[in-house]
């Protein structure tokens, strides 16, 4: 089925060459193949390695993740990772590009089928400039801890916003999510998902005193209690991760117990938080470029 440089499938298809991008040794259960707007073909194999996913465990390392608009991620450790800086400028193009389609009307012209291909590549170059970022910190974060706490992307009220909206369904936030739970499970590591409810940017991570409510231009505040100037994502970050320290105590054992993990109150609001089970066994699938043609 596989050898060098080319993919053999049954049928019609035959023989087509390909970018292979790792050694596949073991047995192929399926290939799934797709088709870019732009016309390139992949090729996603799933690959039975026989081996199991290791235990998952959580002696190690715990970071937390606050993701946002401002910077795309920061964490507990006070690192900051902003949006690889390139991407402005390809969706600048993207936006011109789709002007010059919209002003193409006859449907019928080579024109227009050429600015609508036109408008498919860049498309197709910021998703490749955005999932390689994120394949990249996800890997990164994933390799230097061992349980990784995210703030779950229902973010807070922010969805309201129309603006916002846009904005965080553009963010890739989903997809870097994913990426860390797969790499976790893959490496034993635990991916945890704080719930919605949870004030991670409305308390004090020295003393969890209630700060009141900030305008998201507010981006550091002076705390009463321990009269320290807090950043303000580096604190939600670090009260995103002692909330998971606490549901993975928590969920250690109740798992134990067999019971489930009751909700914790804070303030007058109730939280809805509960532990993200880790699935275990996920089938491991290895994704291949193939140039068609
Ligand atoms: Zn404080």
């Amino acid at each position: 089925l596989l050898s060098q440089g080319e993919i053999k499938f049954p049928g019609y298809l035959g023989t087509v060459k390909a970018k292979v991008h790792r050694d596949i040794e073991r047995k192929l259960r399926t290939v799934t193949v797709s088709r870019m707007p732009d016309g390139r073909y992949y090729a996603s194999l799933l690959v039975e390695d026989g081996l199991d996913s290791p235990e998952p465990s959580s002696e190690g390392k715990t970071i937390g993740l606050d993701l946002g608009l401002i910077d795309f991620a920061v964490t507990s450790d006070g690192s900051k990772y902003q949006n690889p800086r390139h991407l402005k400028k390809h969706e600048l193009n993207l936006k011109r590009k789709q002007r010059k389609l919209s002003r193409k009307k006859d449907k019928t012209t080579n024109k227009r089928r050429k600015a609508r291909i036109a408008v498919a590549k860049v498309h197709s170059k910021i998703s490749r400039v955005r999932s390689d970022f994120l394949h990249k910190l996800s890997r990164k974060t994933v390799n230097e801890n061992q349980v990784i706490v995210v703030e779950n992307l229902a973010v807070k009220n922010m969805v309201k916003n129309h603006n916002l909206a846009k904005a965080i369904s553009d963010a890739g936030w989903g997809m870097f999510c994913t990426m860390l739970k797969y790499k976790a499970e893959f490496d034993g590591k635990t991916y945890l998902e704080i719930g919605r409810f949870f004030p991670s940017s409305h308390l004090c991570s020295n003393t969890l005193l209630q700060i009141p409510k900030m305008d998201l231009c507010v981006r550091s505040f002076d705390c009463p209690r321990c009269n320290q100037r807090h950043d303000r994502d580096v604190n939600a970050a670090i009260n995103i991760r002692n909330e998971g320290l606490r549901i993975l105590a928590l969920g250690i054992s109740a798992t134990a117990l067999g019971r489930n993990v009751r909700p914790k109150r804070y303030g007058r609001k109730s939280t809805t938080v509960e532990a993200v089970a880790v699935e275990l066994g996920s089938p491991r699938s290895i994704c291949t470029q193939m140039n068609v043609g």
